[in-house]
């Protein structure tokens, strides 16, 4: 990579649509939490704006239905729409078929509302693992271009990340391609540390955020509407290690978040796919039913 590459992105979603916790899981749940997620977007794209940015942002169908001001006013400052699905749901934990439909439904209602093609998809909490990677296939079939799925690291909602990769690659079998875009660690004294985005960038102190991303060629950030609201309510029956992991930070994630758009230069997906040379990057090649992976490994898929 011959200049770094810093990918700015957001998940749209509201500060209730928290994963794997039982007062939140079904969207008729939904109406009776206060949405907030209008003016904390709209937070989001005065810091852009005011620091001449372009981010993709990954929508929730179901935002896109019940809040379309939102995504309307996302694309008409000129930024990216992807898709973030439709509900919400963990791909590690849907059958290919409802996946297919989720995914379907989600692209329609953001393609409906702004008239742009969605050509990047993020599933929620980077929920594409081995046991799932037949997603990739349904996304190649319904007209993304772009992943973002794969945390490279281990992470809560995915124990066992699809691919074992630390940049970005490009995923190809019969006949079909995909350009993953993962979120990747930093390093620092040979530790590998999680620092761009969510709860890791709430918690680490900005002079540690800074170096890391300094010492990045390749960087993937995933910030949300929540993480830069600190009057959002509890979220009930939480238990308390994960509402150290949702509200850790609140209060002072806007002022790094500004700092970290002055101190770095940020593009989004589609000027990252400009930038990157991808002849130069790993190519994985899907063989039959199993994915070929540069480390000799081989990753079998269902059938
Ligand atoms: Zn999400």
């Amino acid at each position: 990579m011959s200049q770094s590459v810093h990918i700015l992105t957001f998940d749209i979603e509201d500060w209730f649509h928290v994963l794997e916790h039982r007062d939140t899981a079904s969207e008729g749940d939904w109406c009776r939490f206060e949405s907030r997620v209008e003016r904390n977007t709209d937070r989001i794209l005065e810091c852009l704006d005011e620091a001449n940015v372009r981010a993709t942002f990954f929508c929730l169908g179901w935002i896109a239905r019940t809040h379309p001001q939102v995504v309307k006013a996302i694309s008409a400052a000129g930024h990216e729409i992807g898709s973030h699905s439709d509900r919400h749901l963990l791909v590690n934990q849907m059958t290919q078929r409802q996946f297919m439909d989720d995914l379907r439904t989600s692209i329609a209602s953001l393609e409906d509302l702004t008239g742009h093609q969605v050509r990047a998809f993020r599933s929620p909490g980077f929920s594409i693992s081995r046991q799932s990677i037949w997603a990739f296939s349904v996304l190649a079939e319904n007209g993304v271009e772009w992943d973002s799925s794969v945390f490279a690291s281990s992470h809560s909602h995915s124990r066992e990340p699809a691919l074992d990769i630390t940049g970005p690659v490009t995923l190809e079998w019969r006949g079909m391609r995909l350009k993953q875009f993962p979120v990747v660690p930093g390093c620092v004294l040979g530790r590998r540390i999680s620092f761009s985005g969510g709860g890791y960038f709430r918690l680490l102190p900005y002079g540690l955020i800074r170096h890391l991303m300094s010492k990045s060629d390749y960087a993937m950030t995933y910030f949300h509407p929540r993480d830069f609201d600190p009057d959002q309510p509890l979220i009930p029956n939480l238990p308390l290690h994960r509402v150290f992991r949702s509200y850790v930070g609140l209060k002072s994630a806007l002022a790094k978040f500004r700092a970290l758009l002055g101190h770095f230069h940020f593009i989004d997906i589609s000027e990252a796919n400009k930038l990157l040379d991808w002849d130069a990057l790993p190519k994985l090649q899907l063989d039959g039913t199993s994915l070929s992976i540069p480390n000799g490994r081989k990753i079998c898929l269902p059938a």
